[in-house]
C-alpha cells in the first residue's frame, strides 16, 4: 500500500502531476522547450514577485546551495545557524574554501535581525546566508524584517535565502523584501518529485557573480544567465519535471495563492493545537513554521508508531539529527489538506493511547 507522505520532503505527489511527468520527450534545444521554459519562469516570477530572473537548476537544493556560495561570496559570508540545514550551508561554505563567520542560536530558536545586525556591523562581509524555514526544527525566521535591516544598513551584502521547505507554502516577496538569491527544491511545498531547484536572483547577485573569477561550472550564474535569456539551460534540464512544474503552477494559481497559504496555515494550526495538547510542541512559539510541526516525543517508540501508521497508509518523520527519538515531525505542505492532517492526528491518537 502507498503511504501518504506527511514528511518534510519529498511530499505527496498528485496523480495529475505524475501524469504530467509522462509527457512525451522533446529536445531541449527545440522551440517547444523554450516555450515551456519561458512559461514556467513567468509563473515563478509571479509566485515570488521576482522580476529579474528565476533559474531552473536540475539538481537537488544542496547542489544549488553550493552554487550560490561559489557565485556570490567575494569576501566573507555570514552563516546563521539554528539547526541542521543552516549548518549544512556553513559546511558547504567551508568546503568551497570561502571565508565564513557564524552566529548561532540553539535549535528551536530563530535568528533575529538584531543578531544579524550585530554580526554584520563588525565589517568585512559581502554575503549572508539565511534559512527561512529551518526544517530540522520547524522554525520560520523573520526574513522580511532581517532583509529590510540588511538592505538599509548593508547595501553591499548579498542576501541568500534557503526557502526549500516553505516556498509555495508561505508568501515570499523577493523584490519587495530586497532579497538577492532565493532557492527551493520542488519536492517540498511544490509537491513535485525531486530533482529540480528553482532559484530567483537579483541584478545585484548577477553583478556580484561577474566580479568573482572562479564560480564553478555547472551552477555558473553568468553562463546560466546567458542561456536563460533564450529560455534555455547550458546542460540538459530535467524536462519531465519542468512539464510537471508548469502544470503544478497552473493548479496553484487555480487554487489561488492566498488560499494556498491559508490552507498551509490551517494545517499548521491544527497540528500545533493537537501537538500542544497531546505531547507539547518544540520550539519558540513566536516563529512556528506554517509547513512543518515539531512535536515532543514523550518517550514512545517512534519506529513502532511509524510502522503502524504505515500499515494504515501514512508516514511521518522522526526528529532530525540530535532530535532523533526526542521529537517527531509532521510535514503539512504541498497538496495536503486540513482533512488529511485531521485524519493523521486521529490515527496517531488511536495508536499512542
Ligand atoms: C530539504 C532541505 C534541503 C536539502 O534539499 P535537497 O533537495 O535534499 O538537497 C535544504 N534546506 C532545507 C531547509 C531543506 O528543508
Amino acid at each position: 500500500m502507498h503511504k501518504k507522505l506527511f514528511i518534510p520532503g519529498p511530499t505527496e505527489v498528485s496523480d495529475e502531476i505524475l501524469q504530467a511527468m509522462a509527457t512525451p520527450m522533446i529536445g531541449h534545444r527545440s522551440s517547444a522547450y523554450a516555450e515551456l521554459h519561458q512559461a514556467v519562469e513567468t509563473k515563478l516570477k509571479k509566485l515570488l514577485n521576482a522580476e529579474r530572473r528565476v533559474f531552473l537548476f536540475s539538481s537537488s537544493s544542496t547542489g544549488v546551495m553550493e552554487g550560490v556560495i561559489r557565485n556570490a561570496v567575494g569576501k566573507k559570508v555570514l552563516n546563521t545557524l539554528n539547526g541542521e540545514f543552516s549548518r549544512r550551508w556553513w559546511e558547504i561554505a567551508k568546503s568551497c574554501g570561502v571565508d565564513t563567520e557564524t552566529i548561532e542560536v540553539e535549535p528551536g530558536k530563530a535568528i533575529t535581525p538584531e543578531m544579524v545586525d550585530a554580526a554584520l556591523a563588525k565589517g568585512g562581509f559581502d554575503a549572508l546566508c539565511l534559512t527561512y524555514n529551518e526544517t530540522s526544527t520547524g522554525i520560520l525566521g523573520p526574513l522580511e524584517e532581517t532583509a529590510r535591516l540588511v538592505r538599509t544598513k548593508y547595501p553591499d551584502v548579498i542576501i541568500m535565502v534557503d526557502a526549500v521547505s516553505c516556498m509555495a507554502g508561505t508568501p515570499i516577496d523577493f523584490d519587495g523584501w530586497g532579497l538577492d538569491i532565493c532557492l527551493a527544491g520542488v519536492q517540498k511545498c511544490f509537491a513535485l518529485p525531486p530533482g529540480l531547484t528553482v532559484c530567483a536572483v537579483s541584478e545585484r547577485a548577477l553583478q556580484r557573480a561577474a566580479a568573482i573569477p572562479h564560480r564553478g561550472y555547472y551552477f555558473d550564474f553568468l553562463d546560466n544567465e546567458k542561456f536563460a535569456a533564450k529560455f534555455n539551460t547550458p546542460a540538459t534540464p530535467a524536462i519531465s519535471l519542468i512539464y510537471a512544474l508548469d502544470r503544478q503552477m497552473d493548479r496553484m494559481f487555480a487554487e489561488g495563492l492566498d488560499n494556498r497559504y491559508a490552507r498551509h496555515l490551517a494545517m499548521a494550526d491544527h497540528c500545533r493545537t493537537w501537538g500542544r495538547a497531546r505531547f507539547g510542541l518544540y520550539g519558540d512559539e513566536r516563529y512556528l513554521s506554517p509547513t512543518i510541526t515539531h512535536v515532543i516525543n514523550p518517550g514512545f517508540d517512534f519506529g513502532a508508531l511509524n510502522k503502524e501508521l504505515g500499515r494504515r497508509g501514512a508516514q511521518i518523520s522522526d526528529g532530525y539529527g540530535p532530535f532523533k527519538g526526542k521529537t517527531f515531525r509532521i510535514g503539512h505542505m504541498g497538496d495536503l489538506t486540513l482533512a488529511d492532517v485531521q485524519w493523521l492526528t486521529a490515527q496517531i491518537d488511536d495508536i499512542v493511547k
